[in-house]
């Protein structure tokens, strides 16, 4: 089967590989969509530390069930997307239900081979059914749901006012899910196609391009207060730094991106404020079910998002492009 591994950064390459051989308690997929992560694009990169090459990469997939134990409920043919978060299930964060923080995760495409390839077998209970979606749609729940699942993290109410700092794929399912719940949702960036899209195909209330002055907005698109809930999806250690001035007086901040380093705040600033500090990694069973109902109701702008698609032998020469602003991509979709 042909299969794309990354050998190194900067070097992905295309070759054949036995098909695996699918175990006991495991679902054998044939991999149809998968989506290109900021993740995908770190490993390609060498921006990613604590990965071990060479790796396939890959870990927004969809696909239809080649082989199933009889008492999974699943059928061959059936369409299916993947939790890829392998969580152990004893661990302390596991026993609370909080398997996206696993002690002992495995990331598909990450810790183990990913889906950059025609067959995968993985664990029966991380394969879903993606009953009254598109492929594609399948392909697109696993980054939603990271913003899903900060939104959820934060108890977004109706009407509060918040702000997205960073309008990449995270940072727009942020804002798609913050509106869900009845937010206010103000944008912020520095590239102006990704403020259009918010503006355009999230819906968000208002956008603010990252430069000078776009303090003194903020305050005025909230009477001075600034934002009950603030997201950070930059990746940047500047970024969330900054993000702390924008918390209003008894509101949240979730740092949804992770950087490598220390991030520094204000504490008088900060306790002022009584501010709530949040993480949030990943997301869980719960959020996969917001996000595909989100989709099957119609609510997620999925074609708009959708911006380039390759095909699984073009990976290893289309790849590099992705990385280029120029493009203007948000998602591209790996087809095999
Ligand atoms: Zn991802
Ligand atoms: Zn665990």
């Amino acid at each position: 089967m042909l299969t794309v591994i990354c050998e190194s950064p900067g070097h992905l390459q295309a070759l054949e590989r036995p098909r695996p051989e699918r175990a006991p308690g495991e679902v054998l997929l044939r991999v149809k969509r998968v989506g290109v992560c900021g993740t995908d694009l770190h490993i390609f990169t060498g921006n990613q530390p604590y990965l071990a090459y060479p790796r396939v990469m890959g870990h927004e997939l969809s696909g239809l069930v080649e082989e199933a134990d009889a008492q999974s409920g699943l059928s061959p043919g059936d369409a299916v997307h993947v939790m890829p978060y392998l969580s152990c299930g004893h661990c302390v964060a596991c026993r609370q239900g909080k398997t996206n923080c696993c002690v002992r995760i495995q990331v598909l495409g990450v810790h183990r081979d990913g889906a950059f390839t025609e067959f995968l077998s993985v664990p029966q209970a991380f394969v879903h059914r993606a009953e009254g979606v598109s492929l594609d749609q399948a392909a697109m729940v696993e980054f939603l749901a990271i913003g899903a699942h900060a939104v959820r993290r934060a108890s977004v109410g109706t009407g509060e006012r918040v702000l997205v700092v960073g309008a990449g794929p995270i940072g727009l399912a942020a804002m798609i899910f913050s509106r869900l719940r009845g937010a206010v949702v103000t944008a912020i960036d520095g590239r102006q196609d990704r403020l259009d899209f918010a503006l355009h195909e999230v819906g968000v209330a208002a956008t603010v391009r990252l430069g000078e002055g776009d303090e003194a907005e903020l305050a005025r698109l909230t009477d001075g207060e600034f934002f009950d809930v603030v997201f950070d999806a930059t990746g940047n250690l500047a970024a969330m730094e900054r993000g702390f001035r924008f918390i209003a007086h008894g509101g949240r901040y979730v740092l949804v991106s992770i950087v490598q380093g220390e991030v520094k705040f204000s504490d008088p600033e900060f306790h002022k404020r009584e501010a709530t500090l949040l993480s949030s990694r990943n997301a869980t069973t719960e959020d996969f079910r917001t996000v595909m109902d989100a989709l099957r109701a119609g609510q997620v702008p999925d074609r708009a998002l959708a911006t380039h698609r390759l095909t699984l032998a073009e990976v290893p020469t289309g790849f590099s492009r992705l990385l280029d602003p120029a493009e203007g991509v948000i998602k591209a979709i790996v087809e095999c």
